[in-house]
């Protein structure tokens, strides 16, 4: 599956993409205005992947200038709830830390699309608020570094950020949400997974989409997290073209466990502009996983879930097996066959 090849850098325009043989002749216009709107960058391992279902997450498509009425610039709210700059504070004993727009990848998909990208780092100054605000709030347990993608930043400034976590007494973990594992393994050095082995423990979570995306050196990075004492849970988009069927997605979750991750969350595509073409209905997501229930082990299996448009916070979308009747319960097994239960 790779290109023959070594690709040295980042690809981060359409003349790159071209020199590659990514850009269908005809489409080069379509796809300048795409570049315009939303930034593209590829990883060369990601770029040296000849997998359809991990380059139609990269590759940018003429598609991305259909905008729907329903798709929203903020779609999952961030902005509805952000007490400093940085700070997403909706829950009331975690909040996330965007303490970076940039990340290794620009996904077609992302539901930040609109915002990653532009403001560079979080300042000192801004940190220093942050660390205020949670000093002052002591109901937040957990801090989650998200961005962008927060392990773009070096394995100095994490283990300082950290360093100032640690000395918050009201916080029990640290989480990161990070593509860097997979789309840029080779950024997971020793000195990283030292910043990240500590008394405060920090878990990861790694997004990833498609079982190739999981090379060797993913494998390999993702080992060294784990040898310093991070937990590693992974986070799935249901993408149309990239993972929508159960086959793809039980491979997927299958080569996690086998890299010691545990999938976490399975998130049904958000209303981000551009990204129609990805979305399924959640009838389609809830009869994909409900074909996995039962086939597939059950530490493999994530949780489904929507993020409610507006900032209303992320609820699990089934698939049921519980359906009141009379006075009890009517439960579907896991092979589709209905039974009764009586709870009093
Ligand atoms: C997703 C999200 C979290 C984390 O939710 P978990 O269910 O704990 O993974 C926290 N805050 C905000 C604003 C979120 O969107
Ligand atoms: S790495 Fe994450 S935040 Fe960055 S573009 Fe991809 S999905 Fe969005």
């Amino acid at each position: 599956m790779k290109s023959p090849l070594p690709i040295p850098a980042a690809l981060t325009g359409v003349d790159a993409l071209e020199d590659l043989g990514l850009v269908a002749p005809g489409d080069r216009d379509a796809l300048e205005a795409v570049a315009a709107e939303f930034r593209v960058r590829i990883t060369p391992v990601m770029a040296g992947l000849a997998s359809a279902g991990v380059r139609a997450q990269f590759v940018p498509d003429a598609r991305e200038l259909a905008v729907r009425p329903e798709e929203l610039a903020d779609p999952i709210g961030d902005d509805a709830h952000r007490p400093v700059p940085g700070l997403t504070h909706r829950y009331p004993d975690r909040a996330i830390l965007h303490a970076t727009q940039t990340c290794e990848v620009y996904c077609r998909f992302c539901f930040r699309r609109e915002t990653v990208g532009e403001t560079g780092t979080l300042a000192e100054a801004e940190f220093d608020r942050v660390v205020d605000y949670l000093r002052s709030h002591p109901a937040v347990r957990e801090v989650i570094f998200t961005g962008g993608d927060p392990l773009v930043l070096s394995a100095r400034r994490l283990g300082a950020m950290l360093d100032r976590l640690e000395a918050v007494e009201s916080l029990e973990s640290v989480r990161f949400h990070t593509r860097v594992p997979v789309v840029a393994p080779e950024k997971v050095t020793g000195a990283l997974a030292a910043a990240l082995d500590r008394a405060l423990p920090v878990w990861v979570v790694v997004h990833a989409n498609h079982a190739d995306e999981i090379t060797e050196a993913a494998a390999a990075a993702l080992r060294r997290l784990n040898r310093a004492g991070v937990p590693l849970l992974s986070q799935t988009v249901l993408l149309k073209g990239v993972n929508a069927d159960p086959d793809t997605l039980e491979a997927l979750f299958r080569k996690l466990i086998r890299n010691r991750v545990k999938p976490y969350y399975l998130h049904h595509p958000d209303l981000a502009k551009g990204t129609g073409h990805f979305r399924l209905t959640l009838a389609e997501g809830q009869a994909i996983m409900a074909s996995l229930r039962g086939r597939l082990t059950g530490i493999a299996q994530p949780l489904y879930v929507l993020d409610i448009p507006g900032g209303h916070g992320k609820v699990p979308v089934g698939p049921g097996y519980l359906r009141r009747e009379g006075e009890g319960w009517v439960v579907t097994d896991p092979q589709g066959a209905e039974h009764r239960y009586r709870d009093l």
